[in-house]
């Protein structure tokens, strides 16, 4: 479950202070998805990023089950990434490392874990049968499709069994077909595996399999679409980014 509040992001370009994310409110509850919608540069990377512990805000508290990724240690904020937040980031190359087979990509997610090797390495080829690939375990990515590495990236954000997932534009660049199979399973794996889950996307096929969509432009959410007004809190006036503050 997350539960912000207040979340604001500056970033400093230059002499000048850019507001990222403007007082942003949410509530996503334990298995609920929601889509983030909206033009180009209005935050959803950004808000990403922040669900995923990889920044801070500058102002806001931004809990996942309870804990503010905002303020707790560096240490244990890694600690939560490694067991918690599963995340699917953007570009066609989905974020592997070239280098390592598809299973050993996967299996690099439980390091973090202190689990037993061999015990990853089952895993992992658990986790690569579950999206489909039992036969491409020891392909490297660019011997794999597109859509084959991106099955090959979501394994290895589900593979430490998440709570939460999250995912930057997963279906970009896809051919209509593949965007098609490529919904179907993560929509199938977000409901099996009730994952608390944010998708930013501009795939409409994606967005409509959400049970909430929400947009967010020039850092503010608003309800659209269908979505559940509940949940979209107040922003609240928007609060003062100075540069000194901002990082
Ligand atoms: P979206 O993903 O919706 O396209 P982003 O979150 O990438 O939007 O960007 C939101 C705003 O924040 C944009 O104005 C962008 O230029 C700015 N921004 C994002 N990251 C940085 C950064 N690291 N430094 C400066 N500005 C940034
Ligand atoms: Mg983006």
């Amino acid at each position: 479950m997350y539960h912000l509040t207040g979340v604001t992001k500056c970033y400093r370009d230059g002499g000048d202070v850019v507001r990222a994310l403007d007082g942003i409110g949410l509530y996503v509850e334990d298995g609920g998805t929601l889509v983030l919608q909206g033009p180009s540069g209005g935050g959803k990377s950004t808000l990403l990023r922040i669900l995923a512990g990889l920044e801070r805000p500058t102002r806001g508290s931004v809990e996942l089950d309870g804990t503010d990724l905002a303020t707790v240690t560096e240490s244990r904020l890694a600690r939560i990434r490694a067991e918690s937040i599963g995340l699917l980031g953007p570009g066609p190359d989905a974020g592997l490392a070239p280098g390592l087979t598809a299973r050993q990509n996967v299996a690099g997610a439980l390091v973090p874990l202190r689990l037993h090797p061999a015990d990853r390495w089952e895993l992992a080829g658990d986790a690569l049968d579950e999206v489909g690939l039992p036969g491409h375990k020891d392909f490297l990515p660019g011997e794999l499709d597109d859509q084959a590495r991106r099955r090959t990236a979501l394994a290895r954000a589900l593979v430490k069994r998440p709570t939460a997932l999250l995912a930057d534009r997963p279906t970009a660049g896809l051919s209509a077909a593949a965007r098609d199979e490529f919904t179907g399973l993560l929509a199938r794996l977000w409901s099996e595996r009730r994952l608390t889950c944010v998708i930013a996307t501009d795939d409409d096929a994606l967005a409509r399999r959400a049970p909430r969509r929400v947009t967010l432009a020039r850092g503010t959410l608003t309800a659209g679409g269908s979505a559940d007004p509940q949940g979209v809190r107040g922003a609240g006036p928007a609060p003062w980014c100075a540069s000194r503050g901002a990082r």
